[in-house]
């Protein structure tokens, strides 16, 4: 092993532990930010490490450079542009966006290795037929994740509807088809007929259209986790194509990293993996057929009465929900806490694993308007304390406080874990009409006795509150 190569597989070696303490790191508030900024220096020194390769002519020819400089300048300015510009709220589009990215990268480099093969001292470590497969693999994995992360951002931007046909078991037939004619393609290209890969990126784009275009958007954000972990695996095969070690290891770990969310987020959901990807649109139909039930008791109050009921408690848990991401209400709830805090009132707040509409998104929130990750409770941890809690503040959460989905077998969401904020003495509920959440039903807390609807945008009910307490002298000294 020569200097360079000594310097290279250090390099490789430091971004891999980077990457791991990164995705480790991203699984709690308190580190989360911290592990993005490692896994980001993991992806730079993985860059690095390429143009140590390249200097001492390993593998990278010298006047790829400039090629490798354009593609580094080009996608970085694109990606610090996405992540300035992106509202919170349109985080799933852009995961979407940037795994198809990912796919597509995938499925460039194993179509470029086909057409115009490696020298075999740039890929010692790996056999023919095991390349040849991986390029299979990576073409197939990265067409399905390019054409699906497209179709679900189109879905999720509303720039795409899910077509009526597409509800249809004839669906089955076409995805059957396509998937026979990526396992011939790929078949053909293994025993010598290269020319067939445009067979297989074909079918794997035409298969990656027709498995997204039927799924509803309650469940895209699944799929797009889901996708996100094809991208891991399209990554990690690409890895064994032109013999890169790390691409290899950081691929295994975002698949596996992106297979654990989307199991975690079927279970927040209680759906089956196999109905979010087989079932169709199920969400969306459900809901309209449950959306009928009318409600028999709704209690509406003003901002003044909550605020009066607020300022005797001693206990209160606050409920974000995706009505608060809407309304950017964030810093404004965190000085409406600070208040309450000021008057000897504990706070925390309630967090759903499936808040919001991805996985995450209420804590990026929280943590944008400062509010201590001490605070933040997840569902099973505060469950048990809402029977001891006196006021409970939905603020635009609908689906994850809904009793149905542990009273009510015949409803779509029964066997949802929700969060049991009834059982608190009393309960506000800000959000601006009677309109359903998300899966599209009735909620049976609005008609609850303890619960007392505040409408409104969700910010201006706390811009207003706000107001009321501070002349109610709460939190006067803060
Ligand atoms: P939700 O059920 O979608 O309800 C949000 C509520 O916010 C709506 O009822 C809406 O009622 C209200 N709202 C909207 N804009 C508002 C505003 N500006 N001010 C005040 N209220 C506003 O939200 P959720 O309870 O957070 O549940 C999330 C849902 O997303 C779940 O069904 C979950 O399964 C689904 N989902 C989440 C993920 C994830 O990973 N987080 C993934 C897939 C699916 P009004 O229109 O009447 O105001």
């Amino acid at each position: 092993m020569n200097i360079t190569e000594i310097i290279k597989y250090s390099i490789d070696l430091i971004a891999v532990l980077l990457l791991a303490l990164g995705i480790k790191g991203l699984s709690k508030v308190r580190s989360a930010r911290e592990a993005n900024r490692l896994a980001a220096l993991a992806m730079a020194l993985a860059v690095a490490g390429v143009f140590v390769d390249f200097l001492g002519g390993l593998g990278i020819p010298f006047n790829s450079w400039l090629w490798i400089l354009l593609g580094i300048s080009v996608g970085s300015s694109l990606g610090a542009l996405t992540a300035q510009r992106v509202p919170m709220t349109s985080m799933p589009e852009t995961v979407a966006l940037f795994n198809g990215c990912g796919g597509m990268s995938s499925l460039l480099v194993a179509i470029g290795v086909a057409l115009f093969p490696l020298s075999d001292q740039s890929n010692a470590f790996t056999n023919q037929i095991v390349q040849e497969v991986s390029i299979a693999v990576s073409i197939f994995v990265g067409a399905i994740t390019f054409t699906g992360s497209i179709v679900a951002m189109a879905k999720l931007q509303g720039w795409l509807s899910t077509p009526e046909w597409t509800q249809n078991k004839v669906r089955h037939f076409f995805n059957i088809s396509f998937a026979a004619l990526c396992l011939i393609a790929s078949f053909n290209f293994l025993i010598g007929g290269s020319s067939s890969i445009w067979l297989l990126v074909i079918g794997s784009g035409l298969l990656g259209i027709g498995v997204s275009l039927p799924i509803g958007g309650a469940d895209m954000p699944v799929v797009i986790s889901l996708l996100n972990s094809y991208s891991g695996v399209a990554a990690a095969a690409a890895g064994f194509v032109v013999g890169s070690q790390l691409l290899i290891v950081a691929g295994a770990m975002v698949g596996a990293a992106g297979l654990i969310l989307t199991q975690v987020m079927c279970n927040g959901m209680n759906r089956s993996l196999t109905s979010v990807l087989f079932g169709g649109a199920l969400g969306s139909s459900n809901s309209s057929e449950s959306s009928s039930g009318e409600y028999t008791n709704i209690t509406s109050c003003s901002v003044e009465e909550c605020a009066l009921t607020l300022e005797a408690a001693e206990r209160v848990i606050i409920v974000p929900g995706y009505g608060l991401a809407v309304a950017q209400a964030q810093h404004t709830l965190r000085e409406v806490t600070r208040v309450l805090e000021a008057n000897q009132i504990e706070v925390s707040y309630a967090i759903h694993p499936v808040a919001g509409r991805m996985p995450g998104h209420m804590n990026v929130l929280l943590a944008e308007a400062d509010v201590p990750y001490e605070q933040l409770k997840e569902m099973d941890v505060i469950n048990p304390d809402f029977p001891a809690t006196d006021v409970v503040l939905v603020l635009g959460a609908n689906d994850v406080v809904n009793p149905q989905a542990k009273n009510d077998p015949s409803s779509p969401l029964y066997g949802m874990p929700v969060l049991d904020v009834q059982e608190a003495r009393t309960v506000f509920v800000v959000k601006r009409g009677m309109s359903a959440g998300y899966s599209g039903i009735k909620n049976d807390l609005f008609d609850l006795a303890n619960t007392s609807m505040v409408f409104g945008d969700a910010k201006k009910v706390l811009g207003d509150l706000l107001i009321e307490l501070k002349e109610l002298g709460i939190g006067a000294n803060n």
